[in-house]
């Protein structure tokens, strides 16, 4: 489970890559002692208007609760140009997501995919740079649950991260992080929810309910075979399943 040298690069960018409502506790940059947005303000406008004039689908990736408000205006304003309700714009990563981001994000029936490998990767640089209060409580997973009116999705935020699902199912039950312990074990999940997340969710994001996400008649048979049920073994275990066959289409492409 070594990281690759990627992995390290991304550890070291991506905690100071986010927009915060108050300042960092060990910023850098003073220019910027709450971060700053990967895109102005009226360009992400102009852009999720012209994707909802189309009927595109659009997924921002958020890090920090001031880039997820900077995500819902741009969001709000598009609606203004064309209804965005039913299309799934999703919030990638909802990073210190706050009480008051839901009643915005539900009446625009947004979607949230977890991507807590974010977190499990990425821990220990955010406890530095943003303190360990908001770093317990990035990737709020229950509050995922509780809050969000649409099916929430799960995903390895790959390539900053490893391409693992396992771990992230692990760590979503866990809160367990690479170099910094458990965080905000009170937002931690339980395995069938995680699992959930991981597969109807996401294929629910992508707007492939009807093919993925579940083992039934007429849904691809694209799946996993594990040398254990992850809703039964204790949550620490689930690391160390295995994947005993890969199918795509019904076709065995892998065995171990
Ligand atoms: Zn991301």
């Amino acid at each position: 489970m070594g990281a690759s040298a990627g992995h390290q690069a991304g550890r070291r960018r991506g905690c100071r890559a986010g927009y915060y409502r108050e300042p960092f506790a060990f910023a850098d940059d003073p220019n910027s002692p709450r971060g700053k947005p990967a895109a102005s303000p009226s360009n992400l406008a102009a852009f999720c208007a012209e994707a909802a004039r189309l009927g595109w689908q659009v997924g921002a990736h958020c890090v920090g609760d001031a880039a997820i408000d900077a995500a819902l205006t741009a969001f709000e304003s598009a609606d203004q140009a064309a209804p965005i309700r039913g299309l799934r714009w999703t919030l990638i990563h909802m990073m210190l997501a706050r009480e008051d981001h839901w009643a915005r994000a539900n009446r625009l029936g947004l979607i949230v995919t977890a991507q807590q490998p974010l977190l499990y990767t990425l821990a220990e640089g955010f406890r530095k740079y943003i303190g360990p209060e908001r770093t317990r409580n990035l990737e709020p997973l229950s509050m995922y649950l509780s809050r969000s009116e649409q099916p929430v999705g799960g995903g390895s935020d790959s390539p900053v991260t490893p391409f693992q699902p396992l771990l992230g199912i692990w760590s979503s039950v866990t809160r367990q992080t690479h170099g910094a312990g458990v965080q905000g074990a009170d937002w931690k999940i339980g395995a069938e929810q995680a699992l959930r997340m991981y597969t109807l969710g996401s294929a629910y994001a992508a707007f492939e309910e009807d093919r993925k996400g579940s083992i039934m008649p007429g849904k691809l048979a694209d799946m996993v075979v594990l040398d254990a049920d992850p809703c039964q073994v204790e949550p620490e275990a689930i690391r160390d399943i295995r994947v005993v066959a890969t199918l795509v289409g019904g076709k065995v492409v892998h065995e171990a």
